[in-house]
């Protein structure tokens, strides 16, 4: 959660600097305005709901955005024919509150704090375990929740066992040194390195595990950002200037030395940011194809010229991977050219301030503090969560697995797992029915997809296999132990574990995410779905609810997953998790029409006063939020007794939100989804369903010309 929030400070830049916007197209022919995207007063919308296809120049319907509650409070009531999304949901915009320590509030914010209290309730209220694995989870879940509380033992320890870790790197001063400090144990186990290495399903055979090695974390996020700012924007940020600051002075530098590091970080994050994917050009169809560069380790060290890139490896353990995948090339060229006598301030630099900053919750009060009131000024949130909370959010950041195990055994029942499989394999059903039948494909396509879907791994609320962590352990403050010595034990467990993997066989049973996240999601290197036990419950499911209920929410859930199988990235995939192309080069164009279709569709379309949609940034989502509407009404086709307008209100309100101008304008500029309130009017319109159920006609706001909607499967 803190590196998502970390994040949206780039926001902040874009919204100060508002040079550009974020991500999002400015319309040829409109003046760039200095100030910030308007935030309040008088949403404006580019054309009034009604108003005849070609008064405003675009087809295309209008919807004021009605996830920013500001504005809903000043507009009145829509009909479900102008503008769905706020027909169903305004009553409950109008009367919901953001929680403390949140910048917004939506149905998954709601299951994800009832899964807090379980969690919260697993750590305060221990039940007595009798199997060997959980009792051993009880208990390492118990030591860190204990440590991250007990504020007398963190103030004392304040910066100190942090000052051991860094006490190598802030005495760098040559290439040797610093070369030196790469290739220690510690460095890779505990804190940043100069370049990132996973073990991971191999794209180019799916069933072993490749190395993938991978450029530097960026403290602003996106690459993009750096290209609009100067030094002083960035000592200007309160994240650089209060909470870095901060530690760095608690480190021992003086303030003059502290700003001097934090521009030598800056230098060196603003030349390697040229060098590095933004998150649109990640999120991009041919983002996968770029990204898959195998190479040996002989290739790789010769790429890398002077940076040393088999040492960091080395100190891994991950020098002897048969496959690397080298996911950026033009970075490691770059770096080539920086790891240079002249240039080894910066990187040393950069080194102190990533690696401080990823401990700054871990430390004593005072930082604590410093950094949630920086966060919550930045997010636009206010409050502040309790401490059991936060200490709950922590031991399951940092336990993940144990947590989830115990989790599991209280709050995730074999009928739920039941009863949501059958679900499953009702619309995969559908799926080869609808698959088989396509028309714009030939019969050769037609088979590779079905075959993809009949290889579709499940993976619904809890793993039938769990992986062995019994090795898993470290020092509690009775032993001990704190929070930092914690992270070197269980930083060497998993260092340990990636490297059992490499050239092993991937064992498809195992998870690869914490059943207790409120989460869905395609994994395309593995071709399975998995549907986590946190988003099991609440208002998401239950076993209690209607037919068309269970579709707006779960099934709408595990379709809209099954989907991404074949969404614009998804389809590079094999029915194994290769990246193989199986389309033959005329279905290929045929599919890529409609899914440019789709993209121009959201290009068109205005969240904030000439800001637009990138439909390229949200196209795999939008594709598979879209497909899943149509398998379900396909399957509501054959009952007579489907109630069409409790689906289309339930499928409304599931994505009911309340945000920000502030968080929604990051949503937009940075996540590969579409925003709520298109998720819901965006997706409607295209169906005749809709039309009918609530009579929609040419000239109300959620009309759409036929020749104008959308159909990619
Ligand atoms: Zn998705």
């Amino acid at each position: 959660m803190e590196r998502i929030f970390k994040k949206s400070l780039a926001l902040i830049l874009t919204l100060v600097l508002a040079l550009n916007t974020a991500g999002c197209v400015q319309r040829p022919g409109t003046p760039q305005e200095s100030g910030e995207p308007q935030q309040s007063g008088e949403p404006q919308v580019s054309g009034e709901p009604g108003e005849e296809p070609g008064e405003t120049g675009s087809e295309y319907a209008s919807w004021v955005n009605s996830d920013i509650q500001e504005w809903v409070k000043e507009i009145g009531e829509a009909d479900a024919k102008d503008d769905f999304h706020l027909h169903v949901n305004r009553e409950w915009m109008l009367n919901t509150v953001i929680p403390d320590g949140y910048s917004s509030f939506d149905t998954i914010t709601e299951r994800a704090l009832e899964v807090d209290s379980q969690l919260m309730d697993i750590l305060e209220n221990p039940e007595k375990e009798t199997d060997p694995a959980l009792i051993h989870d009880q208990e390492l879940v118990q030591k860190y929740y204990t440590m991250w509380l007990d504020w007398d033992a963190r103030n004392k320890l304040g910066v100190s066992a942090l000052k051991d870790l860094l006490d190598p790197l802030m005495k760098v001063q040559d290439l040797d040194d610093l070369t030196a400090y790469l290739s220690m144990p510690r460095t890779v186990i505990s804190a940043t390195e100069l370049a990132q290495c996973e073990a991971s399903m191999d794209w180019n055979n799916a069933d072993y595990y490749a190395v993938y090695v991978m450029p530097v974390d960026l403290i602003f996020g996106d690459s993009m950002y750096y290209g609009y700012m100067e030094e002083s924007d960035a000592l200007d940020e309160p994240y650089y200037n209060v909470v870095i600051r901060h530690i760095l002075v608690e480190l021992g530098y003086s303030d003059e030395e502290a700003t001097e590091v934090l521009k030598s970080c800056f230098a060196f994050e603003k030349d390697i940011s040229e060098y590095i994917m933004t998150t649109e050009e990640e999120s991009a169809r041919d983002a996968v194809v770029k990204e898959n560069n195998p190479r040996t380790l002989e290739e790789l060290e010769a790429e890398a010229g002077d940076f040393p890139i088999r040492k960091i490896l080395e100190a891994s353990g991950a020098d002897k991977s048969e496959r690397y995948i080298l996911t950026q090339p033009d970075w490691l060229a770059a770096m080539d050219v920086l790891y240079d006598e002249d240039y080894v301030e910066h990187l040393r630099d950069y080194l102190i301030c990533y690696t401080v900053q990823d401990y700054a919750t871990l430390l004593d009060r005072e930082t604590y503090d410093i950094y949630y009131k920086v966060i919550n000024d930045i997010s636009g949130a206010t409050g502040t969560k309790s401490d059991k909370k936060s200490a709950t959010d922590a031991v399951d950041d940092f336990l993940p697995s144990q947590l989830g195990r115990l989790y599991a055994d209280r709050y995730v029942s074999d009928d739920t797992q039941n009863e949501v499989t059958d679900i499953t394999k009702e619309i995969l059903d559908e799926y080869r029915v609808m698959l088989s039948e396509e028309t714009f494909l030939t019969e050769e396509t037609r088979r590779e997809a079905v075959k993809k879907l009949d290889n579709l791994i499940l993976r619904i609320a809890k793993p039938i296999k769990w992986e062995d962590d019994s090795e898993l352990n470290f020092a509690g403050s009775t032993e001990g132990g704190n929070l930092i010595s914690a992270q070197d034990e269980v930083g060497a467990f998993w260092v340990k574990r990636m490297q059992s993997r490499i050239n092993q066989k991937v064992d498809r049973n195992l998870w690869t995410s914490s059943i207790q996240d409120v989460n869905a999601f395609y994994d395309p290197s593995q071709n399975s779905i998995t549907l986590c036990g946190g988003i099991l419950g609440g208002a998401l499911y239950n076993s209690d609810m209607t037919r068309e209920e269970l579709f707006a929410n779960v099934g709408d859930t595990i379709a809209h997953e099954i989907s991404h199988a074949f969404d614009t990235t998804g389809c590079q995939f094999d029915e194994k998790g290769n990246l193989r192309n199986w389309w033959t080069q005329e279905d290929q164009a045929a599919f890529a029409a409609r899914a440019d279709k789709l993209a121009a569709y959201y290009d068109n379309i205005e969240p904030f006063m000439d800001v637009y949609c990138v439909g390229s940034q949200i196209e795999g989502e939008a594709i598979a939020d879209l497909v899943a509407i149509k398998i379900l009404l396909r399957i509501a086709e054959k009952d007579s007794a489907f109630d069409y307008d409790k689906f289309f209100r339930a499928y409304a309100e599931t994505w009911r939100t309340i945000t920000t101008a502030r968080s929604e304008f990051y949503v937009l500029s940075q996540d590969t989804h579409p925003l709520p309130y298109l998720r819901v009017n965006c997706v409607v319109q295209q169906f005749d369903e809709f039309y009918e159920t609530y009579g929609v006609k040419k000239g109300d706001g959620m009309y759409l010309a036929p020749k104008d909607r959308l159909e990619v499967w």
